[in-house]
């Protein structure tokens, strides 16, 4: 007889389908994409106009006054445009259409592509290759961004996003073979996106799939180094549409899904320790360059440490140090000196490392449940390594709102004009945020669901991952609230 409370995850499990989509309005787009595709050259060749026009213009015009608006100084305009606009709705965009921002609109990666075509090509080499690598970059431009002060000038924005188009230009110019080895290898964007990609509601599916692993390839038509026949994740595809023919038999078709279904079922959508490190460490990096700015705790820690410095003479620290690592605008009253460089960096590496070690020891004790609860037969057995990073995943949602609403904060100004106050706009905010929350942790049960843990057994590993969650969530409301 069978036992009642004996778990099946068979018939729990939720494989990714791709054959009740409506495919009408899928085709239809595939077929425009396909016939536009020469035509893109110039949406990037006009979206590169624009994007040196706000990242360079502002350094040649007057300085705005202090009630400058959008609407009457072209650099607060610009200062709009990148932070209230373009972050925020990229970020949310990969909710509804994956990556489409990197395969057709983004101007930075269609220049590394062009710089490609005219450069010595030599084979990408090993350290741009390592999966650390955007993580160090993604890392190294949230920090600077902080110290530089790219929110609040146009000298920064020019430095910070001008370094990181100059970049994408070199890196594209001496590496790869008409690929784009910035965007798959290096892009820090690259890589946020590419993670959140993962709950978007558009996927490329192979429409006659091999067996094996996601693969990777220098020598496919795909720019992003992708094995088209293997894909099985998102994270790498830029949906540049140039492995779409809706007439052949072979290649990849546009997909829909349910937002979230690859990492409900990230078991078959090769998981990836890198990418799991990357949402622990990146999120807190970006959390501390918020919580600098309100904490008492961070002022005080400053105190001392320049007590410190003055007790034993190194009076250097109270010197400003160069433009290009820190805020030096006299004219607009703030001048960083290198003690407050050194406790930018120190509090920002301090949240990535302290949040890494948070949500890891809680992931560990949800895996280790997991281990422990589980009642399927995965053939080969899943380790405890692999149930800590698929379950990693589940802190997309959150780390995704909370990025949208830290980087993104002026994109809910315009709440004002259907008469919400400051209040109404902070319940938006919060609202969103529970929203975040309650998807992470319906996708820590999906996951465990698929670990095969039972339904009435889940609420104990998860937790630990709601703890994790709830953390992320607090802090980012301590820094966007207080
Ligand atoms: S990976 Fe980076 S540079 Fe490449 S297309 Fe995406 S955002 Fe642009
Ligand atoms: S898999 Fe296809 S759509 Fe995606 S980046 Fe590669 S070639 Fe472009």
């Amino acid at each position: 007889m069978n036992n009642p409370k004996q778990f099946d995850p068979s018939q729990h499990i939720q494989i990714t389908d791709i054959t009740e989509n409506p495919r009408g309005l899928l085709s239809r787009i595939e077929s425009f994409f396909v016939r536009q595709k020469d035509r893109l050259i110039w949406v990037h060749a006009m979206m590169f106009v624009v994007f040196v026009a706000l990242i360079f213009l502002p350094l040649f015009l007057s300085e705005p006054s202090e009630q400058a608006s959008p609407l009457d100084h072209f650099t607060e305009f610009a200062n709009y445009a990148m932070w209230g606009l373009w972050f925020p709705l990229v970020l949310l965009s990969v909710v509804f259409t994956g990556r489409s921002w990197c395969g057709l609109l983004c101007p930075m990666g269609a220049a590394s592509e062009w710089a490609n075509k005219k450069g010595p090509q030599f084979a990408i080499p090993g350290w741009l290759k390592w999966q650390g690598t955007p993580i160090v970059s993604f890392i190294l431009v949230t920090t600077l961004g902080q110290t530089v002060g790219v929110r609040d000038h146009p000298e920064a924005i020019a430095l910070v996003f001008g370094g990181t188009l100059g970049m994408a230009i070199l890196i594209g110019f001496f590496f790869g073979r008409n690929k784009r080895a910035w965007c798959r290898h290096a892009c820090p964007i690259g890589l946020l996106l590419g993670v959140f990609s993962r709950v978007g509601a558009i996927q490329f599916t192979p429409k006659r799939p091999k067996p094996g692993c996601e693969g990777y390839t220098e020598k496919g038509i795909c720019p992003t180094m992708i094995d088209i026949s293997r894909k099985q994740e998102s994270r790498h595809c830029i949906e540049c549409f140039r492995c779409v023919n809706p007439k052949a038999k072979g290649g990849l078709a546009l997909r829909a899904r349910r937002p979230g279904l690859e990492i409900e079922n990230i078991h078959d959508h090769n998981p990836n320790s890198a990418e799991v490190w990357f949402l622990f460490l990146g999120i807190g990096s970006a959390l501390g360059g918020f919580l600098w700015l309100v904490l008492d705790l961070y002022q005080q820690w400053r105190l001392d440490v320049a007590g410190w410095f003055i007790d034993h003479e190194l009076w250097w620290i109270g010197d400003a140090g160069p433009w290009w690592l820190m805020s030096v605008h006299p004219e607009r009253r703030e001048v960083f000196t290198w003690l407050d460089f050194i406790m930018i960096v120190g509090f920002m590496s301090l949240c990535a490392i302290a949040l890494a070690a948070i949500l890891w020891c809680m992931t560990a004790l949800c895996a280790k449940l997991s281990e422990a609860l589980s009642q399927s037969d995965h053939y080969p057995p899943l380790t405890l390594k692999q149930r800590m990073i698929e379950l990693g995943y589940q802190y997309a949602p959150v780390a995704l709102v909370s990025l949208v609403l830290g980087l993104g904060a002026e994109l809910f100004e315009p709440l004002r004009l259907i008469g919400l106050d400051s209040i109404g706009i902070s319940w938006a905010k919060g609202t969103f945020f529970v929203m975040s929350l309650l998807w992470s942790v319906f996708l820590g049960n999906k996951i465990l669901a698929r670990q095969g843990v039972a339904a009435y057994q889940r609420w104990l590993p998860l937790v630990p991952g709601v703890a994790g969650s709830s953390v992320i969530a607090t802090l980012w409301w301590l820094a966007l609230f207080n």
